[in-house]
């Protein structure tokens, strides 16, 4: 059994954005990227994708 994801990808050496829909088996736990920040970081890089991409570009390769 498979979920529908929105996949979204960012790579910082092209500088390009990308989303697609993507199946996920349900047996598979997604990484949160964003676990690890105070909920008020959190929300706010959730509220713009700017942000957020700025935010995964700077954190791009490194452990949580
Ligand atoms: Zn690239």
């Amino acid at each position: 059994m498979f979920e529908r994801c929105v996949a979204l990808a960012w790579c910082s050496e092209c500088r390009i954005y990308t989303g697609a829909m993507v199946h996920v088996p349900r047996s598979h736990t997604l990484v949160d990227a964003l676990a690890s920040l105070p909920s008020d970081d959190r929300d706010r890089l959730l509220r713009g994708e700017a942000k957020l991409v700025e935010h995964l570009d700077r954190h791009a390769g490194r452990p949580a």
